[in-house]
């Protein structure tokens, strides 16, 4: 498994550890604790730390067995959905423990989410179901056109890879819009309805997108920032390319 993939998922294996202590700890105190409404207290938050722990494990060997065997496996597919859309700001906090920066967990996040789609989502959505969300941030700083708007504003100059994208809109027959902001973009999707999107953005972005819009498949393609954040960002297309073909069934997996 690459090492990327293994920061996220080693961070959660500790937390996991941790918390298992804790909830042992909680137990031993439940036997000593002579206390009734205190012994009761200690049994309740010991067996909630007891199932959160069970979810979790149950999680990580349906991420890491899809991951390995690129298959799915429908009875642990509930704890790896329940990982992806509410554990990262808890692994994140663990990272910082151990100085792992939230920009790789997040990448690292937004991996196993692509790897775990990989291995979960029915193919052969059609192309009108899937939306290429892009940030406006990828828009040539100098560039007039109101593209937020209406995408198809774009002159297609070349100064920027919006004219990329439009050519793959056009190519396959996706949708796509370009927002400013999390909220316009949940507004797109709500408007669009799609049934599964390749997202554009910074690993932040990207990693909080991926759970706002759980349980709805989002393929995450992190920017290039040649310019630091936010500003004349760039994309590689043949990665955008790659996922739409996925979507579509046309890719050779
Ligand atoms: S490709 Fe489109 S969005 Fe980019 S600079 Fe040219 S006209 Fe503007």
């Amino acid at each position: 498994m690459p090492v990327k993939k293994r920061v996220f998922l080693g961070a959660l294996l500790t937390g996991i550890f941790i918390i298992s202590g804790l909830g042992i700890l909680l137990w031993y105190f439940t036997f000593k604790e002579p206390g009734k409404f205190t012994q009761s207290l200690f049994f309740i938050i010991g067996l909630l730390l007891f199932l959160g722990v069970a979810l979790t494990l149950g999680g990580v060997m349906g991420i890491v067995f899809s991951l390995l065997t690129g298959k799915s496996y429908s009875f642990l597919r509930l704890p790896s959905q329940f990982i992806i859309a509410h554990l990262l700001p808890l692994v994140i906090r663990l990272g910082k423990i151990f100085r792992i920066t939230k920009e790789r967990v997040e990448l690292s996040f937004i991996e196993v989410n692509n790897a775990l789609i990989k291995s979960q989502v029915r193919k052969n959505i059609k192309p009108e179901e899937i939306l290429i969300l892009a940030p406006h941030c990828l828009q040539n700083s100098e560039c007039t056109h109101r593209i937020t708007t209406d995408v198809n504003n774009c002159r297609r100059c070349g100064r920027c890879r919006i004219a990329d994208l439009l050519e793959l809109r056009d190519e396959y027959g996706v949708k796509i819009a370009v927002v400013t902001g999390g909220t316009l973009a949940r507004r797109v999707v709500s408007k669009y309805r799609p049934r599964a999107i390749v997202a554009i953005a910074c690993e932040r972005d990207l990693s909080s997108g991926i759970q706002d819009v759980h349980p709805l498949p989002a393929l995450g393609v992190v920017n290039i920032r040649p310019e630091g954040p936010c500003f004349n960002t760039q994309v590689n297309p043949a990665l955008v390319r790659e996922n739409l073909e996925f979507f579509l069934a046309m890719d050779k997996t």
